[in-house]
């Protein structure tokens, strides 16, 4: 499949990825529709004195092709799919970027950030390379409404920033790590090494991380009968995180342990359910194999006990969540 692409086609990829990013941002050439109604976070009660948050904050809309790519294209090795994604040109419509609160008895832990209103700005892109920075709003198109900051959705949830024990990111794009500024100054945030290992394309906003010593690299020195190499996050071991490469080498997760059940809050391991069952591949991913060797870890989970996965771009987290902890209160 891989040879299918034949050299006159992979120029062509090319030359309409250098056009794209020679063209304006997404925002002038795809209309923008109008904003989603602002959702507010809502709780789910988990068991064992456990909630989940499900903090909707920011929005994104990508090309179709960056969402998933078409099969025939699905098998183009990692340096041409980023060309074969670029080429494209239709957009989808608002996809909705999810930050999560676990309300532990231990400690409070916060999976992502979700995206900003600031988002193209210059100030959001403060310290990011040229490049990167005048590239991502034609790669994406991103914002939020004028009220949902990650401050608000936090004291929508009774947590102040001052609560929150831990950052845990999943990676550093954008929609995850936009927010980031809003945190207390003395929160730690979770980052996994290889996630901080400089590469040459790619849209990690590494620059947006503090300096100094509130960045943690992510250790997985736990063995866990189902996930491998874990790094517990409670002392009782139910939360912790665990690797899932391929959307970025560096892409992580984070497991909430129930016992008879768990939930993955898997970022951008997938856009949803069906791609991971369909082995199907987003566009972005930086790598195939490991893409595929995570979603085969994720079905392995499953099948090891019922577990829901959560992803950032779902809309259909909350139904999803909805009927977890219904089942969860009648088991
Ligand atoms: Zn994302």
């Amino acid at each position: 499949m891989v040879n299918s692409v034949s050299f006159p086609k992979k120029l062509y990829y090319v030359a309409r990825m250098i056009g794209a990013f020679a063209g304006p941002a997404i925002a002038r050439w795809s209309t923008r529709p109008a904003l989603p109604a602002t959702s507010t976070p809502v709780a789910f009660t988990l068991g064992n004195g456990i909630k989940l948050w499900h903090l909707p904050i920011g929005v994104v809309r990508v090309r179709e092709w960056h969402r998933e790519l078409p099969r025939e294209l699905a098998e183009v090795d990692d340096g041409l799919r980023f060309p074969v994604m670029m080429s494209n040109t239709s957009i989808t419509g608002w996809l909705e970027c999810a930050a999560w609160l676990i309300d532990h008895p231990e400690r409070y832990i916060l999976v992502d950030t979700g995206e900003s209103i600031s988002f193209g700005t210059p100030d959001y892109f403060k310290g990011v390379p040229k490049m990167l920075s005048n590239g991502y709003p034609k790669i994406i198109d991103a914002t939020a409404a004028n009220e949902n900051v990650l401050t608000q959705a936090l004291s929508s949830a009774g947590v102040s920033h001052g609560d929150i024990d831990l950052c845990v990111l999943t990676h550093t794009h954008s929609d995850h790590i936009g927010n980031i500024d809003q945190l207390d100054h003395s929160t730690p945030i979770l980052v996994s090494q290889q996630e901080l290992a400089p590469v040459g394309r790619g849209g990690r906003l590494l620059a947006k991380l503090p300096q100094g010593e509130r960045v943690k690299t992510t250790a997985l020195t736990q063995q866990h009968n189902i996930f491998g190499n874990v790094m517990p996050l409670t002392k009782s071991n139910d939360v912790f995180v665990i690797s899932t490469p391929g959307h970025t080498v560096g892409h992580q997760s984070v497991v909430i342990d129930l016992g008879e059940r768990q939930i993955v809050i898997a970022g951008d391991a997938a856009f949803d359910d069906q791609q991971v069952l369909n082995k199907a591949i987003p566009g972005i991913v930086e790598n195939r194999q490991l893409t595929l060797q995570t979603y085969e870890a994720l079905l392995r989970a499953q099948q090891a006990k019922p577990t829901l996965n959560l992803f950032t771009h779902d809309s259909t987290n909350r139904r999803k969540l909805s009927e977890f902890s219904r089942l969860n209160s009648q088991a």
